[in-house]
């Protein structure tokens, strides 16, 4: 069997609807389960209106809760027809009359608890998947529809709950039956905690959904369907020839996705990850356009992608008491532990340490207590360059191409070895996108 996770720019209209549903039945014989998000933009509506209403603000609640009544519906009256456009119209009138009492509730009590919120927000995938499978059925497709609350169990952490494995992969196994010719169809981001309320993964939860369910059944493949063609070599704002990656290690995507390769988020595809399962990333827009395979061993070495990230603070911290001593750079690090700041990227020489954050907001602080510990140097506005790709250091030359690139960059710090799939360079931040585009032209 398979998963298809449907992104909400992916069902967000009748017609997206559609392509979604002409790509999952081109794979019905593997025996389809399509996982589905809310239509676009309706969870940060849900979200807004939670915040009206709490804030007493109940006329602004209602407006956007008709507005959304209105898409939902007018989704249906295109996409439907006879008895099935009926049925549609009483479960939608159902979750709008949920919901607006809900909303009622908050605007009475003035307060809205992480565990309402869930329930609040979990409507955006029930209407969702209520019109897909609906719609999926008018097309003459066996269409099975799953509400995930049966076998997706979480903690109760409200508003970014954990799944429970052991729970959600007997219970799936259980309720969750592909054949091939059938599509079943369920929601992404919401599950059950054991003592019954409805629960939500955190937002862009379904991903994450999509792969619990995939490792649970194990599926051969889980495809991400989304808006862009996949993992590109570089941003392709930053450079115009950027092209899709085919095939990329699960490790080299997680270390692009923290700078801003937000395809895939690297914990949400986890359970794929410890179960060896593929996980295509694909344009319903472009379906027969490229995308990328994340999988566990990307053949070929060599560079993947290049990525960047502006806003960075280098900070330098030298003492020559730090010759020879110890406990020095745990006590730096106890600073940025103490004000929640992670450290990136850290070089050291033997009276020195550099370290980059991207966080600034405890700056000023950070670098008063630092002051007790050395000399503090302080540069702002400058940006990392991160080149991603298995062993890149095992080829020589590698290096010295990229210096190459680069000799009329200054480079500010470099970071080599700590993984061996990545390279990081610091630069100024006003020549991010120039170098960027300089390696990429090199490389690729
Ligand atoms: N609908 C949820 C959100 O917007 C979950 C998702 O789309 O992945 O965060
Ligand atoms: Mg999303």
């Amino acid at each position: 069997m398979i998963v298809l996770k449907f992104g909400g720019t992916s069902v967000q209209n009748a017609e997206m609807i559609d392509k979604a549903l002409d790509i999952a039945t081109s794979h019905l014989e593997r025996a389809p389960v399509l996982v589905s998000s809310a239509m676009a933009r309706v969870t940060d509506g849900l979200v807004e209106i939670t915040k009206a209403a709490t804030a007493g603000n109940e006329e602004r609640a209602r407006e956007i809760l008709a507005q959304q009544r209105a898409h939902h519906f007018a989704v249906a009256e295109e996409s439907l027809s006879g008895p099935r456009l009926e049925r549609a119209r009483v479960r939608l009138d159902h979750c709008f009359a949920e919901l607006s009492s809900l909303v009622k509730g908050l605007s009475l009590l003035r307060e809205c608890t992480p565990r309402s919120s869930d329930a609040i927000l979990s409507f955006g995938e029930i209407l969702s998947t209520t019109l897909v499978a609906l719609r999926a059925e008018e097309r003459g497709i066996e269409t099975e529809l799953l509400d995930a609350r049966d076998f997706v169990r979480t903690d109760d952490h409200f508003t970014s709950a954990l799944p429970l494995f052991e729970p959600t992969n007997r219970l799936a196994r259980e309720q969750v039956k592909p054949k091939p010719g059938k599509l079943i169809v369920t929601q992404g981001f919401i599950g059950r905690t054991e003592s019954g309320a409805t629960s939500t993964l955190g937002r862009g939860g379904s991903d994450y959904s999509a792969t619990i369910i995939g490792a649970a059944l194990g599926a051969e493949e889980v495809q991400i369907w989304t808006d862009v063609n996949g993992i590109m070599t570089s941003d392709p704002r930053v450079v115009r020839d950027a092209r899709t990656i085919d095939r990329i290690s699960y490790n080299e995507a997680a270390e692009l996705a923290y700078f801003g390769a937000k395809v895939v988020h690297p914990s949400t595809i986890q359970p794929a990850v410890e179960t060896g399962i593929p996980v295509l990333v694909m344009n319903t827009g472009d379906p027969s356009g490229p995308g990328t395979a994340i999988v566990e061993r990307a053949d070929g070495k060599g560079l993947r992608a290049i990525a960047g990230k502006k806003g960075i603070t280098l900070i330098h911290v030298a003492s020559t008491r730090m010759l020879n001593a110890y406990g020095f750079l745990s006590r730096i690090f106890a600073t940025f532990e103490k004000h929640r700041t992670p450290v990136d990227l850290i070089a050291t020489s033997e009276v020195s340490v550099s370290m980059t954050i991207d966080n600034s907001q405890s700056l000023s602080t950070i670098v008063r207590e630092l002051q007790e510990i050395g000399r503090v140097g302080v540069e702002e506005e400058l940006a990392i360059i991160c080149l991603v790709g298995q062993d890149l250091w095992k080829e020589p030359a590698f290096i010295a191409r990229v210096f190459g690139a680069l000799k009329d960059t200054p480079i500010r710090m470099v970071s080599l070895g700590s993984s061996d799939i990545n390279l990081s360079l610091v630069v100024p931040g006003k020549m991010l996108n120039t170098a960027i585009q300089i390696l990429h032209g090199e490389f690729f």
